[in-house]
């Protein structure tokens, strides 16, 4: 891993509002760091987004944000689909025709109690995996990543810290 000196890690970001508006001033500044990463990251760039993803993990409480629950449209596998609609004592038919438009679910998500899910335990491996940062080839998937920075604690700190920290000429 290649790292400038000194590296300032950037300070943690919780507000959602504050992350918004960051996310919209940085919009150009995320693209054209996106385009670098393309070219230039470094060989364990999975490994390390994965150190970042689970350093912030550790420091944001999901169940004090709930923010991809509340504004994400989800789309669940048919068998999680059944999985869910029998935790909700409702046929697919009718939780599709209440609560779902094009094949998702409609924000915020009807399984959201409050800022919890009720099927936690059970919940589907889309919610299980979000923000995603953890899954392999994490440059082929950079246009979904600066998507969910805009709306996800977790991703905007561990996007901000990979900028801080990757050798790019702009940090
Ligand atoms: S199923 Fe649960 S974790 Fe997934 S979006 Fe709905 S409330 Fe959130
Ligand atoms: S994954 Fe991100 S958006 Fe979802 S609850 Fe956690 S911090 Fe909030």
């Amino acid at each position: 891993m290649k790292l400038q000196k000194p590296v300032t890690v950037p300070k943690i970001e919780i507000y959602l509002s504050r992350i918004q508006q960051l996310s919209q001033e940085r919009d150009d500044e995320d693209w054209e760091f996106r385009s670098w990463l393309k070219q230039y990251a470094p060989d364990d760039i999975d490994g390390l987004v994965k150190t970042w993803s689970q350093k912030y993990f550790a420091l944001i409480d999901c169940t004090q944000c709930a923010n991809c629950c509340r504004s994400l449209h989800i789309e669940f596998e048919e068998s999680e689909l059944h999985s869910i609609a029998k935790t909700l004592g409702q046929s697919i038919e009718a939780f599709e025709k209440q609560c779902m438009s094009e094949g998702k679910a409609n924000p915020p998500c009807p399984m959201l109690n409050g800022k919890l899910c009720s099927i936690y335990e059970n919940r589907p491996e889309v919610c299980r995996s979000f923000p995603h940062l953890e899954q392999p080839e994490f440059t082929s998937r950079l246009i979904g990543v600066i998507d969910n920075v805009a709306i996800c604690p977790i991703a905007f700190n561990a996007f901000e810290e990979l900028k801080a920290k990757l050798a790019w000429p702009h940090a």
